[in-house]
């Protein structure tokens, strides 16, 4: 999988996503990353990308044009989907995680200022992807959280497929509690079933956690649960 990433700040880059499982990953070319850096494709020697908006209003907008130059520098082979983080997009989830990872290239364009002219979304049929209702100052962090989750779900990343099948949002319910050793700490015990090697009895345990936990903290996911099943009938 190959991802460009159009940014201002290509130094961030691979930045979290070098370390750890993706950065393993990194090493074993089984993800790859260029970056365009939108400087490169300013309008004038003072380096601008980047105008008022018309109509008025607060701070600065990135120009269409400048921001078309950038990806037309990526040969259009390996562009793919073209995905502009902006919290105005539908919001990022691991349903459409494990669509996105099917791809074999991505470009990613990270914005900064007040964003991206429109034109320039329209003009490139941006998918606008949200990673949660609040805001960032660039789209770089974004960027990042988007390629640790597609990354780990490339085939021989998370060594064991189990782990990834049994997390949140896979199952439709959030996780149950987990527990390791010390058995007792601090007069904290870890629930009798969970020693008892009853893999029934655990599994029944878990899902009655896993449910009662969803229901308490997110019952709109047991909701969303019930109408696609709804739907699917
Ligand atoms: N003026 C915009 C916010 C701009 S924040 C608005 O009100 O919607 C600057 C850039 O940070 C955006 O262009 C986007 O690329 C990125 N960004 C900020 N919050 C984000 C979020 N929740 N999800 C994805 N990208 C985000």
């Amino acid at each position: 999988m190959h991802f460009n990433i159009v940014t201002l700040f290509p130094e961030f880059f691979p930045g979290v996503n070098g370390g750890a499982l993706s950065g393993k990953a990194l090493e074993k070319n089984i993800w790859s990353f260029a970056t365009t850096n939108l400087r490169d494709f300013a309008v004038n020697d003072y380096g601008s990308v980047d105008d008022t908006p018309f109509g008025g209003g607060a701070g600065m907008v990135i120009r269409p044009d400048v921001m078309a130059a950038a990806i037309d520098s990526i040969p259009e082979k390996t562009r793919g989907r073209i995905i502009y983080f902006s919290p105005r997009g539908a919001k990022l989830t691991q349903q459409m995680a494990r669509e996105f990872s099917k791809e074999n290239n991505l470009t990613l364009i990270c914005g900064r200022y007040e964003g991206l002219d429109q034109r320039a979304i329209d003009e490139y049929e941006m998918i606008e992807l949200s990673i949660g209702d609040y805001i960032l100052s660039g789209g770089d962090l974004a960027a990042q959280i988007f390629i640790d989750t597609l990354v780990r779900l490339l085939d021989n990343v998370v060594s064991k497929t189990d782990s990834l099948n049994d997390e949140s949002f896979e199952t439709g319910l959030l996780e149950y509690p987990l527990f390791t050793k010390p058995a007792a700490w601090r007069g904290r015990n870890v629930p009798e079933v969970l020693l008892s090697g009853h893999h029934k009895n655990i599994d029944d345990w878990r899902r009655d956690q896993a449910t009662r936990i969803t229901k308490e903290r997110r019952p709109d996911l047991l909701n969303a649960d019930s109408a696609k099943a709804k739907k699917s009938v």
